[in-house]
């Protein structure tokens, strides 16, 4: 089921997006059994994301072909240490106090860390992340930190059949992924859209999703 479960969501995503830019797909591994995850990589699938630390380090070893390493769950300041050097992509930086604790450990380990920040776009108090006002301070701030190389914007949009909503701030993403860009630069990710809802963000500017469902089915164990 995985297998062809890649092959058609790979058929599916769009080469480009709508601003010509290549969409690149993270298969959101939380709670998949390491067998499951290296079926989706020998699908095609060639970049995952974990939301936890624990199963981050605990698959690490067994997951086979080489895939690029994202983390998008919430990071514990005294868990870094766990992931420095092994993580490609920290796509969840949603407050300043961890993205300095990031740089400073990736210094000691004389590694640059890649970040997305983490816009809490729907303003929900059970997500992180920092609000639409914030975002341009947070990122002046974060960009001056010495180990860190902020490569763009991470959200995830409300759980919700108002498509209308959906789609303004998905576009309010967007806006601010390219204000932001042609302020500090050197942008290559606005990583937003899920199972649910990554045809609406690809649409709308998103250059990286994150899906878990529509590959691995519906998740039946909890997370550790
Ligand atoms: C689980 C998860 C996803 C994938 O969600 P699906 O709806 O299963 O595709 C994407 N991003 C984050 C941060 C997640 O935790």
């Amino acid at each position: 089921m995985i297998t062809e479960n890649v092959k058609k969501l790979l058929a599916e995503v769009p080469e480009k997006n709508s601003f010509g830019e290549p969409v690149t797909v993270v298969a959101a591994v939380k709670t998949q059994h390491v067998s499951a995850i290296n079926e989706a990589i020998a699908a095609g699938i060639t970049e995952i994301g974990d939301n936890h630390v624990q199963e981050f380090r605990d698959k690490y070893a067994d997951i086979m072909g080489e895939p690029r390493r994202h983390f998008i769950g919430h990071l514990q300041t005294n868990k870094i240490k766990y992931l420095i050097g092994r993580c490609d992509l920290y796509q969840s930086v949603d407050r300043y106090s961890l993205a300095e604790e990031l740089s400073k450990r990736s210094g000691s380990a004389g590694v640059v860390s890649n970040v997305l920040l983490q816009i809490n776009a729907g303003n929900e108090e059970t997500k992180g992340g920092f609000s639409f006002e914030e975002a341009a301070g947070a990122c002046e701030a974060i960009k001056k930190l010495p180990a860190l190389n902020v490569q763009g914007l991470m959200a995830m949009l409300p759980f919700t059949d108002d498509e209308g909503l959906l789609r303004a701030l998905a576009l309010k993403m967007r806006a601010l992924y390219d204000e932001l860009n042609a302020k500090y630069g050197n942008f290559k990710y606005l990583s937003m859209g899920m199972s649910g809802d990554w045809r609406l963000c690809v649409e709308c500017g998103s250059n990286m999703i994150r899906v878990g469902t529509t590959i691995f089915g519906r998740r039946i164990t909890s997370p550790k």
